[in-house]
C-alpha cells in the first residue's frame, strides 16, 4: 500500500478480482441476475460506476461469495465501468476514475440514444437494458476525500423515502445531480415522480480506507432488507443492526462554482459542518470573499483541489425528511 503524493490520505484498499463474475447469466458482461422464482421486485446493486472507487466491487463480491440472495422477486448483480476499474494504479488512483468520459453524466435518453461514441457510452449502452428491467436500484460510490458517509436521494419524494426506509448511513442529501449530464440513479423512471422505481446512491467515504467496504456491504443488506426480501438467517448473520441514526436531510440549494486559479477555502471542510451565521467567509476566490448565503448552511461534499470551472462545495439547508 502506498502513500501517493496525489492521495496524501493514502491507498489503503485495492481492487479485488472481478474476473468470476464476467461470464453472468444475463448475456452482458459483469451482470448476473438471480430469480427467485416468486413474485416481488426487481432489484439491482450496481458497482463502480466510477473505476476507482473499489468498495462496490468489494460488497458484489461479499454479496456473490456469501450467497446473499432475494427470497422474492429478482436480484441484479452489477460492475458497470469495468474498463475503467482495470485500468486501477495505485500511484495514480484518482485516473481510473473513468476511461474516455464520466459514465455517470450520460444517462439522459438523448445521449443513450445520440450518435456520440466512447468507451464508457458503450458500456453505458450495454447496460441500459438491464437498468431498464430494474425496479429498483442502489448504485455504490465513494469520495475523493475522507468525510462521512452518505445517501443521494436526488429530488424526488420517493427519493428521500427509500433512504428513510434504508435508514443509514446518517447523512441524507437532496440534490438535483450535475449539469453536465444526468446520473445513473436519476436515468429514466427513476426520477419521474409519477412511476414507483427509485434510486439510491451511495457514498460510502473515501475511495480507499476499508472501512468503505462494511459501508457499501450493510448499505447494500439495509436496501434490500427494505423490500423485505432477505432471509432471517442471513440478516442474522451478516446485517449490523446496531446502527440505527438519526438521518439528517439536507436539500442542496446550490454549488459554490470556483471562478478563478485562486481558490482558497479558509479553513479544512471534511463535510457536513454546519455553518451557523449567514455571511461567514468560508473561502476566497481571486481574492474575493466567499461567504455563506443563509444561517445554518451545511458544507456538502468539498473538492479535494479546487479546480476552476468546478465545484469548490455544494451548499445547503437542513429540511425535514
Ligand atoms: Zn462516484
Amino acid at each position: 500500500m502506498t502513500a501517493s503524493p496525489i492521495a496524501p490520505h493514502g491507498v489503503h484498499l485495492m481492487p479485488c478480482d472481478i474476473t468470476p463474475y464476467r461470464a453472468g447469466n444475463t448475456g452482458v458482461d459483469y451482470v448476473t441476475t438471480f430469480d427467485s422464482g416468486r413474485p416481488g421486485p426487481h432489484l439491482m446493486i450496481n458497482a463502480i460506476t466510477h473505476g476507482n472507487e473499489l468498495c462496490g466491487a468489494h460488497a458484489l463480491k461479499f454479496l456473490f461469495d456469501e450467497d446473499i440472495r432475494t427470497t422474492k422477486g429478482k436480484l441484479t448483480l452489477s460492475f458497470a465501468n469495468v474498463g475503467a476499474y482495470e485500468s486501477f494504479d495505485p500511484n495514480y488512483p484518482f485516473v481510473s476514475r473513468f476511461q474516455d468520459e464520466d459514465f455517470n453524466r450520460l444517462w439522459n435518453e438523448k445521449t443513450l440514444d445520440g450518435p456520440r461514441r466512447s468507451l464508457d457510452l458503450t458500456r453505458a449502452r450495454e447496460l441500459r437494458p438491464v437498468v431498464d428491467q430494474a425496479d429498483h436500484l442502489l448504485d455504490i460510490h465513494s469520495v475523493e476525500i475522507p468525510q462521512p458517509a452518505m445517501l443521494l436521494a436526488g429530488t424526488c419524494k420517493k427519493g428521500a423515502a427509500l433512504a428513510k426506509g434504508i435508514g443509514a448511513p446518517a447523512h441524507v442529501v437532496i440534490d438535483a445531480g450535475h449539469a453536465a449530464g444526468k446520473r445513473l440513479r436519476d436515468y429514466a423512471a427513476f426520477d419521474d415522480p409519477d412511476l414507483p422505481n427509485a434510486a439510491m446512491l451511495v457514498e460510502c467515504g473515501y475511495h480507499f480506507f476499508p472501512e468503505a467496504v462494511d459501508i457499501a456491504i450493510q448499505t447494500s443488506l439495509r436496501f434490500l432488507n427494505h423490500f423485505d426480501a432477505l432471509d432471517d438467517a442471513t440478516l442474522d448473520k451478516h446485517l449490523d443492526r446496531s446502527a440505527q441514526p438519526d438521518q439528517l436531510f439536507i436539500e442542496v440549494t446550490g454549488p459554490v462554482t470556483i471562478e478563478t486559479d485562486d481558490f482558497v477555502f479558509d479553513r479544512v471542510f471534511d463535510g457536513f459542518e454546519i455553518v451557523p451565521e449567514a455571511g461567514t467567509l468560508i473561502g476566497t476566490d481571486g481574492g474575493n470573499p466567499v461567504e455563506t448565503p443563509y444561517d445554518n448552511c451545511v458544507m456538502v461534499m468539498p473538492a479535494r483541489e479546487p479546480v476552476k470551472g468546478k465545484t469548490a462545495v455544494r451548499l445547503g439547508r437542513l429540511v425535514s425528511g
